[in-house]
């Protein structure tokens, strides 16, 4: 009998049907697949059934990693390790769709690892991905919202997003305090080409340190007070961090880089 360990966010998805449609959201048959923290492989059985070509799991929990390997023998290849530490875009030589109950812990840190390492070819076809509900919410958050911030930004960079399913907290064993979402993310075509990612990150970060506060502090601590930038990108100072759109975001970065090279 496994015993959840909450220190890795071990709430196993029991309920029959919302595993069946969460499997069905896309086509798997002769597909790649990467799932993220399978635990006891309720997920991983219903995408198995669906015959994806390939099917790669990571798992952190010894136990749970070598009870995987005998429950689906040759049917996938268990990685028993820390999905942060591994390099997700070299384990397979094509696209893949990814599916995870993430540990609601280190969610948030997984998926911007994930966007901020994109390279010009995006190593994912789809992601499919469990959240806390309010995790959720702050992700799909549109502007002049109070959840619209930095992860909505991040988030909405290179991948549109569409909420797929709210999730009740009975679904899972044991039961989380919290309810979830599942949301459905897949690369943009077309998104403003920032040079460094980790600008994307430094200026949400300063820009969102005191969201109630207007936008002239961080402005003039960024840009000197550039009067062009604020006329080009049409920016009112009194305004507050959550009033600015997401375009305006990665335009702002854009400037930033441009003015430090
Ligand atoms: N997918 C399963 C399900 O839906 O029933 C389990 C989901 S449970 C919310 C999260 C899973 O992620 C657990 O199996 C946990 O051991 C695993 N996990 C936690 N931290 C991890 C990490 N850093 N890397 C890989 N797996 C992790």
């Amino acid at each position: 009998m496994i015993k959840a360990k909450k220190s890795l966010g071990q709430n196993f998805l029991i309920d029959k049907e919302i595993l069946e449609k969460i499997s069905s959201i896309t086509m798997i048959k002769n597909k790649s697949i990467l799932e993220i923290g399978p635990g006891t492989g309720n997920l991983t059985s219903y995408i198995l059934r669906k015959k994806p070509k390939k099917m790669i799991v990571i798992e952190k929990d010894n136990e749970l990693a070598a009870n995987l390997e005998n429950k689906f023998k040759n049917q996938l290849t268990v990685i028993n390790d820390d999905v942060l530490k591994v390099d997700e875009t070299s384990l397979f030589g094509e696209k893949v769709i990814v599916f995870g109950n993430l540990p609601y812990n280190i969610s948030t840190e997984i998926l911007c690892k994930w966007i901020l390492n994109l390279k010009e070819n995006f190593w994912f076809e789809s992601l499919i991905l469990m959240f806390q509900k309010e995790v959720a919410d702050r992700i799909i958050a549109e502007f002049n919202t109070s959840n619209y911030g930095r992860l909505s930004i991040i988030c909405n960079w290179k991948l549109n997003i569409k909420k797929m399913y709210y999730i009740k907290a009975s679904a899972f064993f044991p039961k989380p305090k919290v309810d979830s979402s599942l949301l459905f993310f897949y690369p943009k075509k077309n998104f403003v080409r920032i040079k460094d990612p980790n600008n994307l990150e430094k200026i949400t970060r300063i820009f969102f340190n005191q969201r109630r506060k207007m936008l002239k502090k961080p402005f003039n601590q960024l840009f000197n007070g550039d009067q062009r930038v604020l006329d080009k990108l049409k920016i009112d100072l009194t305004k507050r961090p959550q009033n600015i759109n997401l375009e305006t975001y990665y335009k702002l970065v854009c400037e930033y880089e441009n003015l430090r090279c």
